[in-house]
């Protein structure tokens, strides 16, 4: 499944030193832009003043996938390079532009720990319980307590939710759903002071699942897999997706899936001619069109690429 995207190479990118491989020699390659060659690490040492002003590292190419189990024909995914020094909040802007979201709600992305115990199912009454001792917590100097076993090594989060456009404003439910997501065995780190290889090249997170989830109510989880590496640039680059960006608050994937029923039927009920309604005009990603005509599988990747160029 993995795509690999040939680097093109230029010789005089290839080679520092003078010497030619031969079967006898095999040159060694820099490990940070994957494209300069040497003969000997004495060699790169020697060539690292006159190198490293070209050297990048290359870009990674992440295929993001919207609720891939539950969202198919047409799936939601978007394929995007992107800079490996970019933080995780430049990736959420390149990401919400991608998906069409309209930002109204918060996020976070969550390293998951591969090796924890699943998170036990709660009844009503465990739920009510651990409100009432979140709340207590909130207004004491207890920390808050955890729900089960520890489920992500780390949490990437929007800083200072409380402020400007924050919580306190549009996002106010989003606060509340936000203390279920702490646990005290899971660091949690401001998204716009770290960068995508500080995650991507950590060996204490290889074979660790990432996922961003956007809007802590109807809780959209996208799955980010990184299947290859590219030249290095400076932004984002999209390169290619399928599917409809999902209309903001239209009730989590089943009302994605409802909202897309109520097009394909020839003969929509009052409640689906509701739906169609109010995402032509009611959602705050609205789209004027709707879907019929197969739109539902219509992504503009031009379009969305001088977006993001804004
Ligand atoms: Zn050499
Ligand atoms: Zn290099």
């Amino acid at each position: 499944m993995a795509q690999r995207e040939v680097t093109r190479v230029s010789l005089a990118d290839m080679r520092l030193c003078n010497i030619i491989e031969t079967d006898d020699r095999k040159l060694l390659t820099c490990g940070r832009c994957k494209k300069t060659r040497y003969c000997s690490k004495d060699c790169q040492a020697e060539n690292w003043e006159t190198h490293k002003s070209t050297c990048k590292a290359q870009n990674y190419i992440l295929k993001i996938s919207l609720c891939p189990t539950e969202i198919t024909n047409p799936s939601v995914t978007r394929t995007l390079s992107c800079p490996s020094t970019a933080t995780f909040e430049q990736l959420r802007r390149a990401l919400q532009i991608a998906f069409d979201w309209a930002s109204t709600h918060t996020y976070d992305f969550k390293i998951k720990d591969p090796n924890v115990q699943p998170e036990p199912l709660t009844d009503m009454m465990t739920y009510i319980t651990r409100r009432m001792e979140q709340d207590a917590a909130q207004f004491g100097d207890k920390p808050i307590p955890d729900a089960g076993p520890r489920q992500n090594h780390l949490r990437i989060i929007e800083k200072d939710p409380m402020g400007p456009g924050g919580f306190a404003s549009a996002k106010g439910l989003d606060s509340m759903h936000n203390r279920d997501r702490v646990h005290s065995q899971t660091p949690e780190i401001d998204s716009k002071k770290i960068k995508l290889s500080k995650v991507l090249e950590n060996k204490e997170y290889k074979g660790a699942k990432i996922e961003y989830e956007y809007d802590f109510g109807d809780c959209w989880q996208h799955m980010v897999e990184a299947v290859g590496r590219s030249e290095a640039s400076k932004g984002f680059l999209y390169l290619k997706g399928e599917g409809h960006g999902v209309a903001e608050d239209v009730g989590a994937d089943q009302g994605w899936l409802k909202l897309r029923e109520a097009y394909r039927t020839a003969n929509p009920t009052t409640e689906q001619r509701e739906k169609r309604s109010w995402f032509e005009s009611g959602a705050s990603n609205n789209d004027p069109k709707g879907l019929g005509n197969g739109r539902e599988w219509e992504w503009d990747m031009n379009a969305v690429n001088a977006k993001l160029r804004r």
